[in-house]
């Protein structure tokens, strides 16, 4: 899921999975449901 952390005055967007950084909340979703790091399963 997206997590928001505050810098400079801004609320920033992070995607979980690889943390990447958007400033809107839906470029993240987007991103995040499309992201390769989504299932960390086969690194271990
Ligand atoms: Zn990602």
């Amino acid at each position: 899921m997206v997590a928001t952390t505050e810098r400079d005055e801004m609320t920033w967007y992070e995607c979980e999975e690889c943390g990447l950084l958007f400033e809107n909340e839906t470029d993240a979703e987007q991103h995040e449901s499309g992201c390769d790091a989504e299932d960390p399963s086969y690194l271990q």
